[in-house]
């Protein structure tokens, strides 16, 4: 077993500490980064190199996620109660959000942008500073193994620049989740109400200790007591409350862990550990540009909060949704919505119902093609919310139909 050697500009590694496991590490004999030959400045190079090697390992994506995390346990094995039984997901989400900021090392304010998110999201997966070392072995380790470098292989110029990306990403990570430790990663609050709909679909209202702060649009990762670590994302149907209260539209997906045991488990008294709030949904209020929301099934939920937040402006944005489902209960925020259009002329609601076409109240198709029929949207801001299939058809169709990629806003959705 040989331990890892690391450059000098590598604070992260102190060597001797963390020793990878058999044929995880190489000696690393720092060359000096190519300059003749690319004229970048050290932090360009790394960046570069980093996105370039991402990109060609990425469809390695699964065995390298699983590598990193057995490298990760075994360098610091109290990481492993970090993660549920199956790692892959947690793993590849954790790898994602090291490399997005070391991407980023040659571009500092858009840098700076990411770390406060990246705070919370790695204190509600309960990493404390300290593993921030051990996660860099793991992560070079994992990359010396499953990744290609510029020139095809994995060289010291290559580990170098990896090296250097991690140094100056994370270092502000770990001192801000260093910073951060005296306040707590999570919230905590009780499930008040729990509301079956259907086989597959139910309405959870719970009630937060604190509020959690979020904007109207917004999701929370959640964690229930049914299914302890296996973080998912929920969208609030309603603009944040004064009494902090959420409700929660939830679909049991096919083989899903956590959306079947919500939908079928979840009960009054139940408590949930709530995570911070991201997302891009949004709607910005100084824009007088019409907005085109399309949203398939529980997606709905936050489109609900995002215009119950407009119906409080003073100057509401003109806004047509688009609410679709496979049959007319799929619907759950149709009612509400139609209320809200009903008391204020900004809003106009069309359902649309692909397994219902007899059905009168409901626009007959897809989702993708009932908003095409509906208008032309190449000068709306558009927002999508829903499955990452619905998402998929409805951006490409967009697309093709000349609205600009830059006005369309969905949050990602690869490892929901
Ligand atoms: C930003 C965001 C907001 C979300 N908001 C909500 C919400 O308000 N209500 C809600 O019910 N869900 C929401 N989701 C989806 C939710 O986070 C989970 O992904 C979903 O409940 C499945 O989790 P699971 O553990 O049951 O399934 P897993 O056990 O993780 O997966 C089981 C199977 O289901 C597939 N799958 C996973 N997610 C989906 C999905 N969304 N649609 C279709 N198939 C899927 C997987 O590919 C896999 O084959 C949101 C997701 C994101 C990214």
């Amino acid at each position: 077993m040989r331990a890892v050697e690391a450059p000098p500009t590598t604070p992260f590694v102190r060597p001797g500490r963390h020793a990878a496991p058999e044929g995880g590490a190489a000696k690393v004999t720092p060359t000096a980064p190519a300059a003749a030959k690319d004229a970048l400045a050290p932090d360009d190079l790394a960046a570069r190199r980093v996105r370039e090697t991402w990109e060609a390992v990425e469809p390695q994506i699964d065995e390298l996620a699983d590598w990193f995390a057995a490298l990760l346990f075994s360098l610091a094995p109290s990481t492993r109660a970090l993660f549920p039984a199956q790692v892959s997901g947690p793993a590849r989400r954790l790898l994602r959000s090291l490399v997005a900021p070391m991407s980023a090392v040659d571009r500092p304010a858009d840098l700076k942008a990411m770390i406060a998110p990246l705070v919370r999201e790695h204190r509600a997966l309960g990493l404390d500073a300290e593993q921030y070392e051990p996660l860099g072995v793991a992560l070079i380790g994992a990359m010396r193994r499953y990744g290609a470098g510029v020139d095809g292989a994995w060289d010291d110029a290559t580990e170098h620049a990896w090296v250097r990306a991690f140094s100056l990403a994370v270092g502000p990570l770990e001192q801000a989740v260093r910073a951060a430790d005296a306040t707590p990663a999570v919230a905590e609050g009780t499930v008040v109400g729990h509301r079956r709909l259907s086989w597959d679909l139910a309405v959870v209202h719970v009630r937060p200790d604190v509020p959690v702060p979020h904007r109207a649009g917004q999701y929370l990762t959640v964690e229930v007591p049914q299914r302890p670590r296996m973080w998912r994302p929920l969208s609030p149907a309603t603009a944040p409350r004064p009494d902090g209260l959420l409700e929660f539209h939830v679909r049991a997906v096919e083989g899903g862990w956590v959306s079947r045991a919500i939908v079928a488990h979840a009960a009054t008294g139940d408590r949930w550990r709530l995570g911070p709030a991201a997302g891009r949904l949004g709607l910005d209020p100084r824009s007088e540009r019409e907005v085109l929301v399309v949203a398939g099934g529980t997606g709905g939920a936050p489109v609900l909060a995002l215009c119950e937040d407009m119906s409080r402006w003073d100057r509401p944005r003109p806004c047509t949704v688009f609410l679709g489902g496979r049959v007319p209960d799929d619907l759950t925020v149709l009612d509400r919505l139609r209320a809200l259009a009903a008391e204020h002329p900004w809003l106009a609601v069309a359902a649309v119902c692909e397994d219902d076409p007899l059905d009168e109240s409901t626009l007959p198709g897809t989702l993708p093609e009932a908003v095409l029929r509906g208008g032309d949207w190449s000068s709306h801001d558009v927002l999508l919310s829903g499955s990452p299939a619905m998402i998929r058809a409805t951006a490409a169709a967009l697309l093709v139909d000349g609205v600009p990629l830059d006005r369309i806003t969905y949050d990602p959705f690869a490892d929901r």
